[in-house]
């Protein structure tokens, strides 16, 4: 490995987005922790983006690129992985093996870096890469207290590492007291002969289950980045999160329930911190699970406008359109708005949570098309835990009928626009009512994607693209996976093998981590974290969902659903 230097105005840290600049640069949580890390005097951060192919399988991934500067990964004493989706883990082992740096933690020694991760998915569950880091950071990086002690302490063990020839590793246990910080080495996982996990033990002193952080302070810095590279996705935009969260607590997501309590950010605390001067001729991205809940959102938008600036919004709920926003959204010259139905039979509606009628959409779409909105995106999930062939044929009918609606207002417009349908395959997610569900196999939900496509082919104003299901099953196999799952990723992009086949092999297990519905009491890889929900509401929840059984989400507290 090649030597570290010896002295800097702060520790150098690698800080890798594992996938491309344009959209690392585009992502506000990495954006974000840039900010973050900066700010604290003990550190300096250098970023670094996995530049070649898009994919995890892609021949040659795993180039790690700075942003500015020549130094390599294995010249840092600390590299800090930001993981928001799992199917970017394989660029983790990629980029740790192509710069030389051992991949197993414990291989590790003096001279090599610290290697640490954190982000929403391996808060969900650090497991699959439990065996690659040396600690992980738990939850959200704003809550100031439990992020300063993580840098103190990670602090005080660069500092001892760096004085030592020969590394010892239980150095690692002044994360012990440390708010948020998972250290795998201090967790033992024992299996039963049907490959269940039958138990976790944790080191004394270590916490079980690690509670992640969350920011409770009101008034914190708002999170929010400029983009201004000309490859970034976004390129000249202001991304502001205004909302996290969300209190509708659809049985699928997790933003619905690891979030909670739901959180806006006030109008005040946004004009406290936007500065006006900044934002004229921009676009502001708002971003948030739950934006039309924002109570003042309208307060927000106008404000934006009034300032000379545009805006874009993610995914909203219908139940926020008013014509009066439609109106304002349009003024700013937002051309397509996305909804989110999901699914479309009043069945698959109930199991999923999410149960807003078709006609409140058919509202919508007339509304946003009378507004100047000309186009209009469907998002939809095929796959979702007992959905058939007839549910599916629904979101066909679905579609069809909102193009009725969109094309009547559109004819009174003089202008068409087209509706986007998006299908992604449902993938279950721990920390949700669905953690228990199996997920589909990749041949049915190739089936369903193609009735939806046939469905709607050939039919004038409406395109329809699925998200790969390959990928949709990577990101089943490590959401849900343990320690295993990490060692077979390890194994196949060491030697080089394309995931999609290696998960095919009998090793991969696949059947166990992908196609099996978890038995009620099964204790989960993700049970050493804690996210503030029980299990057991979520249990109570699921079979709920199994029964269409509706259940009252207010996402006051963690716990509230009944
Ligand atoms: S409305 Fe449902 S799917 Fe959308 S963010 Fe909220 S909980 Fe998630």
């Amino acid at each position: 490995m090649a030597g570290r230097r010896q002295s800097y105005s702060g520790i150098p840290v690698a800080l890798v987005y594992p996938n491309a600049s344009r959209v690392g640069l585009s992502n506000l949580g990495f954006q974000f922790v840039s900010q973050v890390w900066n700010a604290h005097h003990l550190f300096s951060v250098e970023r670094f983006f996995v530049e070649t192919g898009d994919r995890p399988d892609h021949k040659g991934f795993g180039a790690v690129v700075s942003e500015k500067g020549n130094r390599s990964l294995g010249q840092f004493p600390v590299i800090a992985f930001s993981l928001p989706f799992e199917n970017d883990y394989p660029a983790v082992i990629r980029a740790l093996l192509t710069n030389n740096i051992p991949c197993i933690a414990s291989r590790r020694g003096a001279r090599d870096p610290l290697v640490l991760a954190g982000g929403v998915s391996i808060s969900l569950n650090p497991e699959p890469l439990a065996a690659f880091l040396d600690v992980i950071f738990l939850g959200e990086i704003e809550e100031a207290d439990g992020w300063s002690r993580f840098l103190e302490t990670l602090a005080s063990i660069v500092a001892e590492k760096s004085r030592r020839k020969k590394w010892d590793r239980s150095e690692l246990l002044r994360f012990r007291e440390t708010p948020g910080a998972y250290v795998p080495e201090a967790y033992r996982f024992h299996y039963r002969s049907d490959g269940c996990v039958c138990g976790i033990h944790a080191e004394p002193g270590f916490a079980l289950p690690v509670p992640a952080l969350k920011r409770t302070a009101a008034g914190e810095r708002l999170p929010m980045a400029s983009v201004e590279d000309a490859n970034a996705v976004f390129n000249q935009t202001l991304l502001v999160e205004i909302n996290r969260g969300c209190g509708h607590g659809c049985r699928f997501c997790t933003s619905g329930w690891i979030h909670r309590p739901v959180r806006y950010r006030s109008f005040d605390q946004f004009c406290r911190q936007i500065a006006v001067k900044d934002i004229a001729g921009k676009t502001l991205g708002l971003i948030g699970s739950d934006l039309a809940g924002h109570p003042q959102l309208y307060q927000l938008l106008e404000f934006i406008a009034a300032n000379g600036a545009a805006f874009s919004l993610s995914s909203i709920r219908p139940e926020g359109l008013t014509r009066q926003l439609l109106a304002l959204i349009a003024a700013t010259g937002q051309k397509t708005l996305t909804l989110a139905p999901e699914t479309a039979s009043p069945r698959m509606k109930k199991i999923i949570g999410k149960t807003l009628p078709d006609d409140l959409f058919f509202e919508k779409i007339e509304w946003l098309v009378e507004a100047g909105i000309p186009n209009v995106r469907f998002y939809f999930m095929v796959g979702l835990p007992t959905e058939t062939d007839e549910d599916i044929v629904s979101v066909v009918d679905f579609v069809l009928n909102a193009r009725s609606v969109f094309v009547a207002a559109s004819q009174s417009m003089k202008r068409i626009g087209r509706i986007s349908v998006q299908i992604n395959a449902f993938v279950p997610k721990p920390w949700t009512p669905f953690q228990w569900a199996a997920m589909e196999s990749p041949k049915n939900l190739e089936r369903k994607i193609k009735i939806i496509r046939d469905g709607l082919s050939s039919v004038p104003n409406i395109t329809a693209r699925a998200e790969s299901v390959r990928e949709s099953v990577i990101q089943g196999y490590i959401s849900r996976g343990d320690r295993r799952v990490g060692l077979i990723l390890y194994d196949a992009i060491s030697r080089q093998r394309r995931l999609p086949t290696v998960l095919r092999e009998p090793r991969a297990n696949a059947g166990f981590y992908l196609y099996r519905e978890r038995d009620r009491d099964e204790v989960f890889p993700w049970d050493a974290v804690d996210h503030g929900v029980k299990k057991q509401i979520l249990r109570r929840i699921y079979e709920k969902a199994l029964s269409a059984a509706e259940t009252v989400n207010g996402g006051r507290g963690a716990n509230d659903p009944r």
